[in-house]
């Protein structure tokens, strides 16, 4: 008998009311002795997960059977205890491990490991229920967790986890429902276009710079590597990480509060097609991406992604496919149209062709 995998569900994303947005807040856990708490609950969360996983794996193989969510809740019911997790916390194992088989398409998942060197690194679920949050203050199943309170928490805290980075500290992550801010921007809308070598380029000229600020790091960063002094590479990597990613929130609010509407290059298969394969830079591509659509909303905008094709090589002014093309064309910056003689900064004018795009489908949209 085959087992028919279940089809994948599309979670509704958008809350239901349109004033209100949702995002993660992360906030590092202060205390240190608590490190040994969290190892522990993370070890049962490990235990939930791979029975999950056998449990599921045997079901599909001998029974021709996809456990739910559901199915894997009531298998597991009455386990919290016994663990020393809440409850809540093993039926949101049970929702992620669902979620995740069907994501990945798989049968069976990656174990999670509690030790050694392949170690997973730790999580723990939790619903909104499960914790209380004062001031600086985090309550789960009656611990208290200090945290750096880097940003106010602000909204209705829906669910969240606790998670470790690779250097072992721990964070807890709110997943929080916000208001949106009104707010009249300067600008109606604008086109960005994303790139490997500045992180974005505007459709009015001005310039996202990402890399120069992470140059110095970076070169410690290889002396290190190169030097295999391990832990030395995993702090500057975390620093490059934070110091990115700051800039990145910087930035993007700049935007939207800037511009009403935020048009945005739909990158997904232009790397692929270059050959530079997926980049870690192709990652901090898809932050500012998502981090651009949270902000828009937030500011009472909005962010559209616009597909890229073509745009780096039609010119904006005569619509007319005179741009460099082709593996040759890549490393061309600068270009004069060859019909209207039109003289084109590369980035700038797949900008300006995506703001283009973008208006179309946004008034043929408006139209339908
Ligand atoms: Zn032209």
């Amino acid at each position: 008998m085959i087992a028919d995998k279940p089809k994948r569900k599309m979670a509704a994303k958008m809350p239901k009311d349109p004033n209100v947005v949702t995002t993660t807040l992360r906030y590092r856990i202060k205390d240190a002795s608590k490190r040994v708490l969290l190892d522990q609950l993370a070890r049962s969360v490990n235990f939930v997960w791979n029975y999950c996983n056998e449990t599921s794996f045997n079901a599909i193989r001998n029974h021709g059977k996809w456990l739910s969510a559901i199915d894997l809740k009531n298998l597991t019911s009455g386990s919290a205890k016994e663990l020393g997790i809440s409850s809540v916390t093993v039926q949101a194992i049970c929702e992620e491990y669902a979620i995740r088989r069907i994501q990945f398409k798989k049968r069976k998942l990656r174990w999670r490991i509690s030790q050694g060197s392949k170690r997973s690194l730790g999580w723990i679920p939790f619903k909104a229920n499960s914790i209380q949050v004062k001031g600086d203050r985090v309550t789960y199943l009656g611990k208290e967790f200090r945290i750096w309170l880097s940003r106010p928490i602000e909204g209705r805290i829906l669910a969240g986890s606790f998670s470790q980075d690779a250097q072992g500290h721990w964070y807890v992550n709110l997943a929080c429902e916000v208001a949106r801010i009104a707010h009249r921007h300067e600008v109606e809308d604008v086109g960005i276009d994303l790139g490997l070598k500045t992180s974005a380029v505007l459709s009015d000229g001005a310039v996202i710079e990402n890399q120069a600020q992470y140059k110095k790091l970076e070169v410690k960063l290889g002396k290190a590597q190169r030097a295999k002094k391990k832990r030395q590479a995993k702090k500057i990597h975390a620093k490059i990480k934070n110091k990115r990613r700051d800039f990145l929130h910087k930035e993007t609010t700049k935007i939207a509060r800037k511009y009403h509407t935020v048009f945005v290059g739909d990158v997904s298969g232009k790397f692929v097609q270059s050959g530079n394969g997926k980049s870690s830079t192709d990652a901090s591509i898809g932050v500012i991406r998502d981090l651009l659509k949270y902000k828009a909303m937030r500011h009472s905008g909005y962010c559209f992604e616009v597909s890229e094709n073509s745009s780096t090589v039609t010119c904006s002014i005569c619509h007319k496919r005179t741009g460099p093309i082709g593996l040759s064309g890549l490393g061309v910056r600068e270009w004069t149209c060859s019909e209207c003689h039109a003289h084109h900064d590369r980035d700038v004018n797949a900008a300006k062709n995506i703001l283009r795009f973008g208006r179309e489908s946004l008034r043929a949209a408006k139209a339908a």
